[in-house]
């Protein structure tokens, strides 16, 4: 094998998700040069989902050519509360998942170091890395997928609070005695805009006897629903779907209302499965209610904007911490 083939220069990014698990590999400039992409199954329990993270990861480094000889560490965001420095998941309710050792497990299953932070986190630290040239000193990510995760700069650097939990936007209680939560709660921002709340509502509708095209796309159970056949169903002229996604933008924009008046950031980004679908459809509303309801002055000059890193954002940043590691 060639000298240069043989330098241990790439770096490995997970996204896990509550719906599927991505692997990117990336070189030392945090250029993607393969990506893999499986289901997660979370149902199939915890050490199931964490041979499927392994082999997702073997995959993408033989879909590269590359051994893992070449490979310095890997980071993974996970979604839920993750302690950083034990790479303990210490709570993911869109997986079931309590007190998991996440870090240690798939060290011992791939034998490369590992580095686990939260999902939303990871998401953007990977917009702020790959995206924003600007650098802001203050930055929000917001991202709506399964459920809704985020993560807050300041000052450049990714804020993790007293119990190294913050940035959970998608627990902040929008709606007393709302929708029930993955968390337990009621009425968090994720029980009103996350993709699992809008697929429910829909599904609560149609069995209450509310006429959807959805129906004719994938039958009466409306089984395995995707972000994508919401933004198919709305450009069909669908009112159900449409209600429904503008109701999820409205609280989107409060949200971020809300956040914008706590932290006031520079610049908000807006990603996840959910906003590449429909970013269309959303973000219009989303930024209009952000302003309408921020106090006055809170939105001068703030940029609100979705990423186009789509996908891409999650593993980016699990990418970044494994090469800030690694070094
Ligand atoms: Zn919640």
């Amino acid at each position: 094998m060639a000298e240069s083939t043989q330098k241990t220069d790439y770096v490995v990014g997970v996204d896990l998700g509550g719906t599927k698990i991505l692997t990117g590999i990336f070189t030392q400039q945090l250029e993607v040069i393969g990506r893999t992409k499986i289901s997660t199954k979370p149902e199939r329990g915890t050490k199931a989902v964490i041979e499927r993270i392994a082999r997702c990861v073997q995959e993408a480094v033989d879909e590269c050519e590359l051994s893992f000889k070449q490979i310095r560490g890997i980071g993974i965001g996970a979604p839920g509360t993750v302690d950083a420095g034990t790479g303990q998941v210490l709570f993911a309710p869109n997986l079931g998942w309590q007190n998991v050792e996440l870090k240690k497990e798939l060290e011992a299953q791939l034998g490369l170091p590992v580095f686990a932070e939260n999902d939303g986190n990871l998401s953007t630290l990977g917009v702020y890395h790959a995206e924003l040239e600007s650098k802001p000193r203050h930055m929000l990510g917001i991202f709506l997928g399964t459920g809704i995760g985020g993560g807050i700069i300041i000052d450049g650097k990714l804020y993790k609070g007293f119990n190294k939990s913050a940035g959970e936007l998608g627990h902040m209680v929008i709606d007393v005695g709302g929708p029930k939560c993955a968390c337990g709660n009621r009425g968090c921002f994720e029980s009103l805009a996350g993709r699992q709340s809008l697929f429910l509502k829909i599904q609560t509708m149609v069995k209450e006897g509310h006429k959807t095209v959805l129906t004719e796309m994938l039958g009466p159970e409306l089984n395995n629903m995707r972000s994508g056949d919401l933004r198919k169903a709305i450009r069909k002229g669908d009112d159900l779907v449409e209600q429904v996604v503008i109701q999820a933008a409205e609280y989107t924009g409060i949200a971020i209302a809300n956040l914008m008046n706590i932290l006031s950031p520079e610049v908000i980004v807006l990603g996840g499965g959910i906003i590449d679908a429909l970013a269309d459809e959303m973000m219009p509303i989303i930024v209009n209610t952000a302003r309408d309801y921020a106090m006055l002055g809170t939105d001068k000059g703030v940029s609100l904007f979705a990423s186009k890193l789509g996908d891409d954002a999650g593993i980016t940043g699990a990418a970044v911490i494994a090469r800030r590691e690694t070094q």
